[in-house]
C-alpha cells in the first residue's frame, strides 16, 4: 500500500458533531440574520432548495457557486450584491459561534501529521456546497486550519458535490492523480464510500457514522474510528520507514 494523497471527510470525520444538530443551529442563525430581507422559513427553505440544485448539477462548466446562486436568486428575488456581503459577515461574526455545537477531537491533528510524516499530501474533501471561509472556519474548530493542505474543496472552486462520482473525478483530475493514489476516509457511507466507483480506496470513520436506511451496500477497505486511522497511517508510517531502511 503506498497512498500519495489523503481525502479526508470534515464534517462528522475531522471534525465530529451530529450533522442534523449541526445544521438545525446553522440554519437558525442564519436565517435570523436574513430576516431584515426575506421571513425565516421561507429563507431556510430556498437555501435547501438552492443547495439540492447545487448538489443535482453535472454541468461541467459552472461552479457550485454559480449554481447555487443562480438558482437562490431565482427562486427569492433577492439581489445576490446585496446579499453576498451580508452572508459574508455573518460566516466573519457569527458563524464561529456554532463551534461549541461540534465535539473536536485532538485525534483530528494526529492523523493528518501521521499522514504527514508518511509522506502523504493531504486533501480536505468536504462536501463543496459551503462558501471557503465557511469552511475554514470549520478547520480552526478542528485545530487542524494551519496544515499544509494540497486541496481544500469549497463552493468556489468545485463544479460538483458528493455522492457525485464526478466531485471525486474532479479532485483527482486536480492533483493529476490516478485513484490508486488516494485513500478517501469519511464518515459516510454513500457520500464517502461512492469514491470507490472511481477505484479510490476507502476507509469508513464510524465515530460518527451516518447512518443510510436501505443504503450501505458498498463495503468499505477500510473501517475503524478515527483513532484507529490514525493507528492504520502509523503502522503504514512504520512500514514505510523500514521499507526505506532496506
Ligand atoms: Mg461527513
Amino acid at each position: 500500500m503506498s497512498y500519495k494523497y489523503l481525502l479526508l471527510d470534515l464534517d462528522g470525520t475531522l471534525l465530529p458533531m451530529d450533522m442534523h444538530e449541526f445544521l438545525t443551529a446553522y440554519l437558525r442563525a442564519v436565517s435570523t440574520r436574513m430576516a431584515p430581507y426575506i421571513a425565516p422559513d421561507r429563507f431556510a427553505k430556498c437555501l435547501l432548495a438552492s443547495t439540492q440544485a447545487m448538489v443535482e448539477n453535472l454541468d461541467p462548466r459552472r461552479t457550485n457557486a454559480d449554481v447555487f446562486w443562480d438558482d437562490f436568486v431565482g427562486r427569492t428575488g433577492l439581489d445576490q450584491v446585496e446579499i453576498l456581503p451580508i452572508l459574508e459577515r455573518f460566516y466573519r461574526e457569527e458563524f464561529p459561534q456554532l463551534a461549541p455545537v461540534t465535539r473536536p477531537t485532538p485525534t483530528a491533528r494526529m492523523v493528518c501529521t501521521r499522514a504527514v510524516e508518511y509522506g502523504a499530501e493531504l486533501v480536505i474533501a468536504t462536501n463543496p456546497i459551503f462558501p471557503r471561509m465557511a469552511i475554514e472556519e470549520r478547520l480552526r474548530w478542528a485545530g487542524i486550519a494551519d496544515f499544509p493542505f494540497r486541496l481544500v474543496t469549497a463552493y468556489e472552486n468545485m463544479h460538483f458535490c458528493k455522492p457525485q462520482t464526478h466531485y471525486y473525478q474532479q479532485i483527482l483530475d486536480r492533483l493529476g492523480a490516478g485513484p490508486e493514489q488516494c485513500l478517501m476516509a469519511g464518515n459516510d457511507p454513500e457520500e464517502d464510500l461512492v469514491a470507490q466507483d472511481l477505484g479510490i480506496r476507502t476507509y469508513l470513520v464510524v465515530d460518527c457514522l451516518v447512518s443510510r436506511p436501505g443504503g450501505g451496500f458498498r463495503r468499505p477497505d477500510h473501517r475503524g474510528r478515527l483513532t484507529d486511522l490514525a493507528d492504520f497511517l502509523a503502522e503504514s508510517v512504520g512500514r514505510k520507514k523500514n521499507a526505506g531502511a532496506n
